[in-house]
C-alpha cells in the first residue's frame, strides 16, 4: 500500500523548530494495524526523538510485540518545505531490526511514484539482536 498521503498530511504535525526537518513514518504490523510518528525536537538536543522510533513506540504501546513489525514508511521535508527521500539514523535502524527481528522492508518516499524500497538488513547488515546476548 502506499502511504504517501497519509504521510504527507502526517509531516505537518512533526515538531521540527530548530532543524526545520520534518519527518514522518507509518508503521504496518504483521496483523495490519498500523501507526504514526513524527519527530519531535528538543532544546536539549540528543532528548529528540525520531519519527519512525515514535511510530515504533506508540506500536509497543498498543500491544505489538518483537516480531510483529512488517513495514516501515517514512517521508521527510527539509526546512526549504522541498519532500526529501529519508533513510532511518542509525539509532532506528537498529529499534527497526530488533522489532522485525530483522525481517522488515524500510520504504523510503520522497514523491507519490519515487519510493525506495530496502529490508532493513540491507539497511544495517550485522545487525546485533536480541538473541545475540
Ligand atoms: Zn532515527
Amino acid at each position: 500500500m502506499n502511504y504517501f498521503n497519509q504521510l504527507q498530511t502526517l509531516l505537518d504535525a512533526s515538531c521540527a523548530p530548530y532543524s526545520g526537518f520534518n519527518v514522518a513514518s507509518i508503521v504496518v504490523l504483521k496483523d495490519g494495524r498500523h501507526f504514526k510518528g513524527v519527530n519531535v525536537e528538543s532544546a536539549a538536543y540528543p532528548t529528540t526523538n525520531c519519527a519512525e522510533r515514535n511510530a515504533i513506540q506508540t506500536a509497543v504501546t498498543e500491544g505489538a510485540k518483537i516480531g510483529d513489525l512488517k513495514e516501515v514508511h517514512i517521508l521527510a521535508r527539509n526546512a526549504a518545505k522541498e519532500l526529501v527521500k529519508p533513510y532511518p539514523c542509525g539509532s532506528c535502524r537498529q529499534v527497526i531490526a530488533e522489532q522485525s527481528l530483522n525481517d522488515t522492508t524500510v520504504y523510503c518516499y520522497s514523491s507519490e511514484d519515487d519510493i525506495a524500497t530496502h529490508s532493513i538488513a540491507s539497511l544495517l547488515p550485522f545487525a546485533f539482536l536480541g538473541a545475540d546476548l
